[in-house]
């Protein structure tokens, strides 16, 4: 993995709200860059009473965090890059909890922010269909397994999901009402690309990809059978039963419940971190480059998602 800031490199790099701004100016618009009004390439200089940058060539006011979650906050613009960075380079997540202590705002101040990070980590993150050989594989999260007399485990308020993952490529989750058919049909051809490999668990739902044009496996979980070759093509779904083991574990120490309906946002934040892992500094940069595209991108990935706004 690419080398993140150490906290001691952040507070160097960002020691006050007017090195975010200026930050923010750069990231957003760029400190030189055509402007809007006098359609000249200017540079642009920070004026003393208001949070703006002005032209150099007509004196036209940018405000760079115009439009942003940044625009009207009362938390100092340095807490929320600080929060930032601690989405980007923490691996099992942030809690509202965790936010709080970090930048001593109160709870509810903590748990706003961290949904909007998270918004923000869906549209930094834009969707493209996965090709190659990709895994997929359901699973519940979060509630607990309850026993009910005559029916055995019962799933008691769990949120069932799907997962793909290509052979070390991209990971995209989403959250689907039920493990039937054509619902796990559905995820698969809306999110890979035909001709792909794909891989599964012996689940029904799986079995009439063939018919549209992929090259489907499965093994037989029941059956202990992890790994199999068929017509040379290694079939298992090691990977991405290694991300929903981060997500699990993490949700479980981390967030102890996240419900329905915030469950694709906190899908979102671990699929942005599995996905831009390579980037390193870079991944901070694209969100707050991303404070302008917030709720736009990897909507037609929503369609059957549960009720997340
Ligand atoms: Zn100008």
């Amino acid at each position: 993995m690419t080398k993140t800031m150490t906290v001691r490199q952040f507070f160097q790099r960002f020691p006050d709200d007017e090195a975010c701004l200026r930050h923010v100016m750069e990231v957003r618009y760029g400190l030189r860059h055509t402007c809007r009004k006098c359609k000249t390439e200017a540079t642009f200089h920070r004026m003393s009473d208001r949070r703006a940058f002005a032209c150099s060539q007509c004196g036209d006011h940018v405000y760079p965090t115009a439009g942003t979650v940044l625009q009207d906050t009362r938390t100092p613009l340095q807490s929320w890059f600080y929060a930032i960075y601690l989405f980007v380079v923490t691996r099992h997540g942030v809690s509202g909890k965790e936010l709080q202590r970090q930048l001593g705002v109160t709870y509810k101040t903590a748990w706003r922010m961290g949904q909007q990070l998270r918004l923000l980590m869906t549209s930094a993150d834009e969707f493209r269909l996965l090709k190659g050989h990709v895994e997929a594989d359901e699973a519940f999260i979060g509630g607990r397994l309850r026993r009910v007399k005559g029916r055995g485990k019962h799933l008691d308020n769990k949120t069932t999901v799907v997962g793909l993952r290509e052979r070390g490529g991209l990971t995209q989750t989403v959250v689907v009402k039920d493990t039937k058919l054509g619902t796990l049909k559905r995820v698969v051809l809306e999110n890979v690309e035909p001709g792909s490999i794909v891989s599964t668990d012996e689940h029904s739902g799986y079995n009439l990809l063939v018919e549209e044009g992929y090259t489907h496996g499965a093994v037989k979980h029941s059956k202990k059978e992890w790994a199999k070759t068929e017509d040379g093509i290694r079939h298992h779904t090691n990977s991405i039963e290694s991300f929903w083991r981060l997500f699990k574990n993490s949700i479980r120490s981390t967030h102890i419940h996240v419900s329905e309906k915030y469950m694709q946002r906190y899908l979102d934040e671990f699929t942005f971190r599995s996905n831009k892992r390579q980037m390193g500094n870079a991944m901070f940069d694209l969100l707050i480059a991303s404070f302008d595209r917030r709720g736009q991108g990897r909507f037609h990935f929503r369609c059957f998602g549960v009720g997340v706004a």
